[in-house]
């Protein structure tokens, strides 16, 4: 069977989205890969039609338990043979399952990961005729993703167990670190990393100052009347509070989190897939797994942890491609919430430096003065290439100035320190402070010492940060938060591209703004 046939067969479309056909090729190759898709890409169809043309079993590795049921549905309702092993079915029920994995009567087989590590499970699927290994959610093996779990961590000895047989791993949310320790862990070569544009132009892009929040919905929701969206908070508490006061005022909401009863859950689920509820308010728990292409709005209540997650929620809007709006408000309370919740938590030192410093540069996309997709993009280290007119800044812009030279002066810096050096450094070299640690590197002999020297460093932490998220050059969390030079950095030293950055505004003019 062709590929072709295989999707029309089984899952009714007639052409491949982009990426899709040459993925599959290269499985089918029995070569590895890494697959970066947002939400909504279509990820499962890179495995599942080579489950359906391969010879034998395909072993999706999942470590969403709750979804695996689902997923096993939706394919046997396509004529599909799978099932699933996980801790929520009894040991008759496994073994039943493993023979039929045995006998050869299976296509797809969905694990989780500490079952396959559990016991002689590993041994045991020596026994079988595995044709592939697909691993979903794979940025949940790397310590430098924002979702790492440990039981996850054990899918880096696969390769030594099941040296044969080809790996794709996908995700839809890693940034450069992250891809590239998944390949590490993995044994997948870098260069088989096949990555889908991340933008989503029809999403429009909001931040609003945290204040009289549930005035500012109401508001909202009577220019969107009758349309489906989800409210993200960070607690269960206040998904329960703000669905009350939303029906309350009128709003047909119902709050849905990880404390209420499973039957109940899928229920909201339900009602909400179906349009019968059109606001569900919501913890993180809910949108894992959800396929509802008419989500018109989400408004984050409250400041998500990280730029991955932030996108990936915004994300659930708009997936059938027509105008969809996102709010984010953001207020300083909510940073000190997840400050604390990081630094109480039980976490290794190590991921709780991560975890702040991606709270940070969250922060920064709250803060911004630059076009709000760059910022989303360049993050997964895509360029866009020009501002996007559907954020705020965009629409209502603060005065621009050409930083080009600004830019230069900062990326040879980092150039003519090896890429070595993070924010104080190089806040140090470019206004010329004659510190310590300056002179025992001997950076005040660069040519580029002092050069900034006429800027004031909270300026000059502003600009760095704008220049950060415009994507004039990367930051390496895995290495001490340095500075790495990229394309578009080699462009702009060139002198090949114009860089414009916002004026600087001070906190307290800021302020004064705000409160017009
Ligand atoms: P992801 O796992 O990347 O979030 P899915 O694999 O669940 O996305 O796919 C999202 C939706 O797109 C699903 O409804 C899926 O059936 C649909 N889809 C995937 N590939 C195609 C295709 N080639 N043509 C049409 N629809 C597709
Ligand atoms: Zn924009």
């Amino acid at each position: 069977m062709t590929k072709t046939t295989a999707l029309k067969k089984y899952f009714g479309y007639d052409s491949f989205r982009p990426l899709q056909a040459e993925i599959i090729d290269h499985v089918l190759d029995k070569k590895d890969a890494l697959v970066l898709m947002p939400t909504g890409g279509g990820k499962s169809i890179c495995f599942q039609v080579p489950a359906m043309v391969l010879d034998g079993l395909t072993v999706v590795i999942s470590p969403l338990i709750a979804l695996m049921k689902d997923q096993v549905e939706a394919l046997r309702s396509n004529g599909i043979k799978a099932s699933f092993l996980n801790s929520s079915i009894s040991n008759d029920e496994q073994d039943a399952v493993f023979w039929a994995a045995k006998l050869g009567e299976l296509k797809l087989l969905y694990i989780a990961p500490e079952k396959l590590f559990s016991g002689n499970m590993v041994e045991n699927f020596k026994n079988l005729n595995i044709s592939l290994f697909a691993i979903d959610e794979s940025h949940c093996i790397s310590s430098w993703g924002h979702d790492f779990r440990p039981e996850y961590r054990q899918l880096s000895i696969l390769k030594e167990e099941f040296p044969e047989i080809p790996v794709i791993a996908l995700t839809a949310t890693a940034d450069k670190v992250t891809r590239r320790d998944i390949c590490k862990q993995l044994q997948i070569p870098e260069e088989h990393t096949f990555i889908s544009s991340f933008d989503r132009p029809n999403i429009s892009l909001e931040v609003l100052p945290g204040r009289k929040r549930l005035q500012q919905i109401q508001s909202f929701l009577n220019k969107v009347p009758n349309q489906s969206g989800i409210i993200y908070c960070l607690s269960r508490k206040s998904t329960e509070a703000v669905a009350e006061s939303l029906n309350n005022l009128g709003f047909k909401a119902e709050a849905y989190h990880a404390g209420i009863p499973a039957d109940k859950r899928s229920k909201i689920q339900e009602n909400f897939i179906k349009d019968e509820t059109p606001i569900i308010v919501a913890t993180i728990a809910f949108g894992m797994g959800i396929d509802k292409s008419n989500v018109r709005w989400v408004i984050h209540y409250n400041m998500p942890s990280n730029v991955e997650s932030f996108y990936q929620e915004i994300g659930r809007a708009g997936r059938d491609g027509t105008p969809a709006q996102t709010v984010l408000f953001y207020s300083f309370a909510d940073i000190v919430t997840r400050t604390d919740m990081i630094k109480s938590s039980e976490l290794p030192e190590k991921q709780k430096e991560l975890m702040l410093a991606k709270l940070d540069r969250m922060k920064q996309y709250a803060e911004a003065n630059i076009c709000r997709r760059r910022i989303l993009i360049s993050y997964f280290n895509e360029d866009i290439g020009k501002d996007c007119g559907n954020c705020d800044v965009c629409k209502n812009p603060r005065k621009k100035f050409d930083a080009t030279v600004l830019a230069q002066k900062a990326l040879s810096a980092i150039f003519r320190t090896n890429q070595k050096i993070a924010l104080t450094m190089l806040m140090d070299i470019l206004r010329g402070s004659r510190n310590q640690s300056v002179i025992r590197h001997g950076y005040d002999q660069l040519p580029t010492f002092g050069v900034g020297k006429d800027l004031k460093a909270e300026i000059w932490v502003d600009y760095i940060l704008q220049l950060l998220n415009y994507g004039a050059f990367d930051i390496a969390y895995d290495e001490g938060h340095t500075f790495k030079l990229n394309e578009v950095s080699s462009q702009i030293l060139k002198g090949q591209r114009m860089v414009e950055i916002s004026e600087y505004i001070s906190p307290s003019e800021r302020q004064a703004a705000e409160a017009e």
